[in-house]
């Protein structure tokens, strides 16, 4: 979501006529995009925006500070970095260069942490890749007890569904093969009469487009018919990242996700009987407080029972203002111990599930060159994949896998398709 919009920002300052430069040495302005969903986030940008102050002093620069962590901490970055002139949250972007010009003329300080109705509709950053990001909805309802988010970027909202279809031919025109659609739970999709399912629908018969895939699902709100889109329409990925967070209901319900792993499983069943060669992946939070080991030991058995393609995990960390800080956190001895025994058990799956791909036949995008004389790319699974040719990035070719360096499938081209 932060690479997205950094693109809108970064396009909203070429409209006002900026320029993009080639190193922070010889820029003028220097935009820093913040993320807070986890302590460590925060403590990484607070240290590299400390770490500006020298860039700031070179000239007449303007240092803005955007995102999550500007829009939680405004008044604390205002008063304890000086050197910083702009702070803007993740709804303040549309006057970026109207706000840096000001700056510029007046030698001001800005601040704009306004949360709206805010989608961006009509920004369409040109890119020069292969993939792209497009948003689809802003903010969250949720309130997982956990979570920062709904705090720090408002409520739902989904952005209309014309708006994405046009910046999505406008991306295929330019030769974007791959597309993601982003939203914090894109399964709450809701413009008009338009629900998720549907708007997938509209969205595949884009001239150009390969592949359409999205984040993040919630298992809460994910359906049936939008597995059967998935099946019925080629272009659509047979990805799923759907975040577990527990395998414990109590603690599901603690951290008010609103389904059980019962729930959960069959979801994933009806996914596998309908997709069977669907790739599913998830997030996992351990050591959410009062997570006993019992409890942990489940989730670690419905990892196990399931076997995902890849799972993020993450250690719980408090964060401020969250209903879930009120409660004793774990002791963090205990927590990185879960984190590590969960990250082994889903290594050796993952070896385990890269290892049969073994002798078998993808469907490669291209995305760049790799090590050596050859390219990497992404099956569409969404797994990387080393394809011991020089090929051009955007070019889709079936590749057959021949062996497995670590957790990379590397194979060779059997023939060019597009
Ligand atoms: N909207 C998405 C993504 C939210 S943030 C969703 O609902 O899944 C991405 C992931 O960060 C979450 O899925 C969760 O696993 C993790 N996360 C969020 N808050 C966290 C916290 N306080 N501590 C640890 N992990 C957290
Ligand atoms: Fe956070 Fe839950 Fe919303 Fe995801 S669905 S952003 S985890 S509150």
């Amino acid at each position: 979501m932060n690479k997205s919009d950094s693109l809108i920002m970064g396009q909203l300052l070429t409209d006002s006529g900026f320029l993009p430069a080639r190193s922070p040495d010889k820029a003028d302005i220097f935009v820093v995009n913040t993320c807070t969903v986890r302590a460590h986030a925060e403590d990484r940008a607070l240290a590299y925006i400390s770490g500006l102050r020298g860039w700031k002093q070179k000239g007449e620069r303007v240092l803005a500070v955007v995102g999550c962590l500007a829009q939680d901490r405004a008044d604390d970055i205002s008063r304890k970095m000086r050197f910083v002139d702009l702070i803007l949250g993740p709804d303040s972007y549309r006057k970026i260069g109207e706000y840096v010009m000001h700056i510029i003329e007046a030698n001001t300080r800005i601040i704009d942490t306004k949360l709206g109705n805010e989608t961006y509709h009509g920004i369409y950053p040109s890119l020069s890749r292969v993939s792209g990001f497009v948003s689809i909805m802003r903010g969250c309802n949720n309130y997982c007890s956990y979570c920062i988010v709904p705090y720090v970027r408002g409520r739902a909202r989904s952005r209309p569904s014309d708006d994405i279809r046009n910046e999505i031919v406008h991306l295929a025109k330019h030769g974007i093969k791959d597309i993601t659609l982003l939203g914090q739970n894109v399964n709450e999709y809701k413009h008009g009469n338009i629900a998720f399912a549907d708007l997938l629908e509209r969205l595949s018969d884009v001239n150009g487009l390969h592949r359409l895939r999205f984040l993040t699902s919630h298992p809460k709100d994910f359906n049936k018919k939008t597995v059967q889109v998935i099946k019925n329409h080629p272009n659509i990925c047979e990805w799923f990242h759907l975040p577990l967070q527990s395998g414990n209901n109590r603690v599901l319900k603690l951290m008010n996700r609103q389904y059980t792993k019962e729930e959960y499983y069959g979801l994933i069943d009806y996914i596998r009987r309908e997709i069977p060669s669907a790739s599913i992946t998830t997030d996992i939070i351990v050591g959410f407080p009062s997570e006993s080991e019992d409890e942990f030991k489940e989730t670690m058995a419905l990892v196990r029972q399931i076997r995902f393609d890849d799972a993020y995990t993450y250690r719980y960390s408090t964060r401020p203002g969250t209903k879930a800080s009120q409660l004793p956190p774990l002791d963090e001895n205990t927590i990185k111990r879960r984190l590590s025994n969960l990250i082994e058990i889903q290594n050796m799956i993952t070896k385990e599930k890269t290892e049969r791909m073994k002798d078998r036949k993808y469907e490669i995008l291209i995305e760049g060159p790799a090590r050596g004389c050859a390219s990497r790319g992404k099956t569409r699974g969404n797994k990387d994949v080393v394809v011991e040719k020089r090929i051009e990035p955007g070019t889709i070719i079936n590749v057959l896998i021949t062996r497995v360096n670590g957790h990379t499938p590397i194979g060779e081209v059997i023939n060019k398709d597009a």
